[in-house]
C-alpha cells in the first residue's frame, strides 16, 4: 500500500464532503498533516478559525503550544501526524455536535488504519471519548492506556492551556512525562 497516496485520497474525499452541515460554512477542509509513516498521531477536537483559513491543523495559538509541548516530550512536530475527528470548522469555534463527529469519524479511522502508528495522543475530552466512551478522562489524564495493541496517551486540549494557566501547567507536566 502506498500510504501517501491513500492519505491524499482521503484528503480529496474530505475536500468534497458534504456529509454534515459544516461544509456550508467552511473555507477549507483540514484533513490533518504529517508523515504517512508517522509513529505518533496527535488528535484534537476540530479546526479553528486559523485552520479554516489555511487548511492546516493546529496553527493558531493552541497549535504553537502543541508544538512546544511536543518539544518538551522530545518530539519533533514534523514527525507527528496531527489531525482531529472533525475536518471542518464549527462556526464560532463551538464544540462539534455528536452527529458531526459521528459522520466525520470514518475519515480519521481510515487515516489511523493507513498510518498505523504505535502511539496516539488524545487531546481533550472529544478525542478521548472516541476511543474510550465508557471511561472517564479525569481518571486517565497524564497516563497511558493500551487498547488493540496501540498506546494512547491522554491529556487536555492545548486550547485549555491557552485559556487557563492552571491547565497549561498540567499539560506541560503531562508532556514531560511522555519523554
Ligand atoms: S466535518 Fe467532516 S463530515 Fe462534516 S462536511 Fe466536513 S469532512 Fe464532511
Amino acid at each position: 500500500m502506498n500510504k501517501e497516496k491513500e492519505l491524499k485520497r482521503i484528503a480529496e474525499a474530505i475536500k468534497k464532503c458534504k456529509k454534515c452541515i459544516l461544509w456550508k460554512t467552511r473555507n477549507n477542509t483540514v484533513p490533518g498533516e504529517g508523515p504517512a509513516n508517522a509513529r505518533i498521531i496527535a488528535i484534537g477536537q476540530a479546526p479553528g478559525a486559523n485552520e479554516d483559513m489555511t487548511g492546516r491543523p493546529f496553527i493558531g495559538r493552541a497549535g504553537k503550544l502543541l508544538t512546544q509541548l511536543l518539544e518538551m516530550a522530545g518530539m519533533d512536530r514534523k514527525k507527528v501526524f496531527i489531525t482531529s475527528p472533525v475536518k471542518c470548522f464549527p462556526p464560532k469555534n463551538r464544540k462539534p455536535t455528536k452527529k458531526e463527529v459521528f459522520l466525520c469519524l470514518p475519515y480519521l479511522k481510515n487515516q489511523i488504519k493507513i498510518i498505523n502508528p504505535q502511539k496516539i495522543i488524545l487531546l481533550g475530552e472529544v478525542a478521548f471519548k472516541l476511543f474510550f466512551p465508557e471511561k472517564r478522562m479525569k481518571d486517565f489524564r497524564g497516563k497511558w492506556l493500551i487498547q488493540d495493541n496501540k498506546n494512547y496517551f491522554i491529556s487536555y486540549h492545548p486550547a485549555a492551556g491557552i485559556r487557563f494557566q492552571k491547565f497549561k501547567k498540567i499539560l506541560e507536566k503531562d508532556f514531560k512525562k511522555l519523554r
